[in-house]
Formats: structure tokens, sequence, C-alpha cells
């Protein structure tokens, strides 16, 4: 084989490999004239506008567009050609024989003849139908989405902003972009400029809890950042959270009304014996601590079954209220520590109080109660009194030893019902220590 054979082989190899190019591939490869004619096509363009390159020859690009799309590009494709420039990127609507809408994205090169004249155009057309539809998908959702969205470049402009944002901003929704955002909601930009200064660091951005016009939104800002990765933006998100912040508002305003009707007694309105119980634990405890002594009186209404049998629940109803409001006067340093413990029981915990000042305070209590004057028939006073058992626990008396907290209450409660026992038993209207178990005054009938 001479050389002259091989090199015409060779040329035959890369013409058919140039050819095979052209038309198998996805691009579209066009001439155009001066005036904008096709005078070349590849292939492709029968994939793309679905009429066959030679029907394609002597017409314009805007002979595929629709009427307002073709001014349109003219107008953008006027000017390129008036600097004689290149051009890429010229994205495009074009309508087949079918009626069917093709988005092309167009690039080109000028081609000049020897005098420096311009001869044409040399470009190609990339389908971008698909990627044009998701562009606007996605344009969609941004636009309708019920979260508020925008998004401010480093100089507060803003970039864009959704639906749900122009609505948010109100009367301040900017009309050009031109508008910053330091003049439409000036309090915030400073949290913006943070934003970015974190961004700039590569830090996580936090998200804040701001109000705007009555409402309450948690902002969170992403940055947006170029091809060098510099952040050009902040794509900020609004929450709405106005309802969220209401119900929890509302929840614990429930749970506040809810731990009051746990805690209280509804007909007396004092604690009730489950917050008690707690109660005593804490106190003890601090006796414990602070080395002090601590009493609790234990109150019971005589012949309460009786009041009841003679005048009427509805009475003895008013009768434990009476009672109640009794208990919890000036006598008790504090009203917090009186208690309905059961029926017609009533515990008060004296914190600081040993025997004989618990003793003190629990006489003068059964005296309020019968100076009261209280009829009660079948009561041998005829009046309404009651009975208190005192018990003590003194300073110093349990510092070393390991009880649990739960067992010396309990243990303080049943010396403190011991002592009312035996208040009971021996006449009423007394009040007796579970020290000694005998009354400290003698019933006064
Ligand atoms: P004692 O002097 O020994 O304490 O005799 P008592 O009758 O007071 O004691 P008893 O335990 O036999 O009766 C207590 C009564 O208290 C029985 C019940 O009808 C009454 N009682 C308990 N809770 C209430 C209440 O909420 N309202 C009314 N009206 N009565 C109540
Ligand atoms: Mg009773
Ligand atoms: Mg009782």
């Amino acid at each position: 084989m001479n050389n002259e054979k091989k090199r015409h082989d060779h040329h035959d190899e890369d013409a058919r490999h140039l050819f095979e190019l052209l038309h198998n591939n996805s691009d579209w490869v066009w001439e155009v004239d001066a005036q904008g004619r096709y005078t070349w096509s590849s292939d492709v363009v029968t994939e793309l506008l679905g009429v066959p390159p030679e029907e394609v020859i002597g017409k314009t690009p805007f002979d595929f567009m629709p009427p307002g799309e073709a001014e349109r590009v003219a107008c953008a494709f006027g000017a390129i050609v008036t600097e004689k420039r290149a051009f890429s990127g010229l994205v495009n609507r074009n309508q087949r024989a079918d009626g069917s809408i093709v988005v092309l994205e167009t690039s080109g090169i000028p081609l000049f003849d020897e005098h420096g004249e311009l001869r044409g155009y040399r470009g190609i057309d990339r389908n971008i139908s698909n990627l044009g539809e998701r562009v606007l998908q996605l344009e969609t959702i941004y636009e309708t989405t019920p979260v508020a969205l925008c998004m401010i470049d480093r100089e507060g402009r803003l970039v864009m902003f959704n639906k749900a944002m122009a609505k948010l901003l109100g009367d301040n929704a900017p009309l050009e972009t031109e508008r910053r955002f330091q003049q439409l909601i000036p309090d915030y930009w400073p949290f913006f400029l943070t934003d970015f200064a974190l961004a700039e660091s590569n830090e996580e951005l936090p998200s804040r809890e701001l109000g705007w016009r009555d409402r309450c939104y948690d902002i969170q800002s992403v940055p947006v950042r170029d091809a060098m990765d510099g952040v050009i933006g902040l794509s900020v998100t609004w929450v709405d959270i106005t309802e969220r912040r209401q119900a929890e508002h509302k929840l614990a305003s429930a749970n506040k009304v809810l731990q009051q009707y746990a805690q209280h007694d509804h007909l007396t309105g004092l604690f009730n014996r489950r917050y008690m119980d707690e109660r005593l634990l804490n106190e003890i405890a601090r006796a414990l601590q602070d080395d002090f002594p601590l009493s609790v009186c234990l109150a019971d209404i005589d012949y309460f079954k009786h009041y009841n049998d003679t005048q009427g629940h509805q009475a003895g109803d008013d009768c434990l209220r009476l009672v109640a409001r009794t208990l919890t006067s000036a006598r008790l340093r504090s009203s917090d520590n009186v208690s309905r413990y059961g029926g017609e029981e009533f515990l008060i915990i004296l914190p600081g109080a040993n025997l004989a000042q618990a003793m003190n305070v629990a006489e003068g209590v059964r005296n309020d109660i019968s100076a009261l004057k209280r009829p009660h028939s079948a009561s041998p006073t005829g009046f309404l009194t009651i009975s208190i058992g005192v018990a003590t626990l003194q300073h110093g008396q349990l510092r070393f030893e390991e009880k649990p907290l739960h067992m010396i209450a309990s243990g303080l409660i049943h010396r403190a019902d011991t002592a009312l026992y035996a208040a009971k038993k021996q006449g009423r209207n007394q009040v007796v220590s579970a020290r000694d178990g005998h009354a400290s005054t003698e019933s006064t009938p």
C-alpha cells in the first residue's frame, strides 16, 4: 500500500467519524447566513423540530417559534447580530409541526468572509424542554408554598420572594427588587448580617423566633453560594408559628388549671392530701438538712356524722368550708401549710415549730373553732368543735438516722393520728400530743 492511499483511507475514516458525530448527537448543529436563514442543518433537527433538514434550509429560526416568542427572541438576537458577537444560552420556545412546544437553548459563533464581513452564524441547539419543565415545576412550588420564602443578596436586595412572602410583607412588599431589606424590615437586617458572617466562616446558621406585625415567625437562613463557593446571598424561610405559640400558651394555662385541680380540694379550696403528702416530704427533708424541728397537727371535726344527719349534707359542706376558712386564719405563718386531708380531717404542717409551739398553735385553732359557736345539737357542747393530734420531729432527732423520707413522714402522721384518737377517746374538743398521749387542755364543755 503506498503512502498516498494510506492518507486517503485515513481521511475517509475521519470524515465518517465527523459525520457520525454531527448526525448522531443530542445537539443540533446548524449554520445560518447573514439574514438568519439556515444554510446547513444536521439530521438531529428532525428529532427536535419534527422536520427533516431539507425543509429547514432557507427558513429562519423564527419560522419555528410561536408569534410572541419569535418577537422576543428576534429582539435579543438582533442585538447580538449588530455586535457580531458570539452568544450562548439563549433560551427559546419552538413549535413543532404537531403543535407541541419544545424549549431549546441556542449558542452560536459568528462566521466572517475573507473581507471580514459577517457571513452568518454557526451554532448548536440543545433540547432543554425537560429541564425547563422541571424549573417551571420548582418555580411553581417555590411560588405557591404556604411558607414564606425569599432570597436576599449581600446588599440586602430581595432578589426573589414568593407569594407568601409578599403577603407577609404586606404594604411593605417591594415593587422593584431594588428595595433593600434594611428598608422593609430594618430591625431584622442585623440578624441577616450575622448570618452572612457565620456563612462566611462556614458555621451553622441558627434559627430565630421573631415577631413581625402581630405574627410570630421561625426564621432560618441558608447560604446561597456561587461556583467559587463564595456566599452571594441567603435563602430565608419564614414559618408562621403564631398559632403554635398560641396553642402552647393555651396548653400552659390549661396545665396550670389542671395542676390547680390536681393539688386542691374542690370543696374548701385548701390543698388536698395528694399535694400535702408530697409537701410533707419536702418539708421534712428541709428540716433535716437545716436542722430545725417540724410539727404536724391532725384536726378532725367532732360528731360530724351527726351534724350531717341533723343539719343535712349541704349544711355539712358549708360547715367544712367554714372550718377551712378558720384554719387558714392569721394564726398560721403560711396558709400554704393547711390541707383537707380527708372527709372532715385537716392536716396542718408547722415547719420550724417544736412541740410546745405546735401545741400552742393547735390550741389556738381549736379555740377559734369553738369560738365560732356554730350550733351543733348532737354535740354535748351544743356547738361545733374539733379535736387535734399533734406530733413533732425534734431537731437533731433524725439527723443520723438513715430512714427514707416517706417512712419518717408516715411515722409522723401515724403518731399524730394516734394522738387524735386519744383526744377523741378522752372526750373530744381537745388537743393531744403524740409524746404524752394526754390532753394539753381539758375539754371545755
Ligand atoms: P368523731 O367525732 O369521732 O370524729 O365522729 P364523726 O362523726 O365526726 O366521724 P365519722 O368518721 O363517723 O364521720 C365523718 C363524717 O364526715 C361522715 C361523712 O358523712 C362526713 N363527711 C365526710 N366528707 C364530707 C363532705 O365532703 N361533706 C359533708 N357534708 N360531709 C362529709
Ligand atoms: Mg370526725
Ligand atoms: Mg374523721
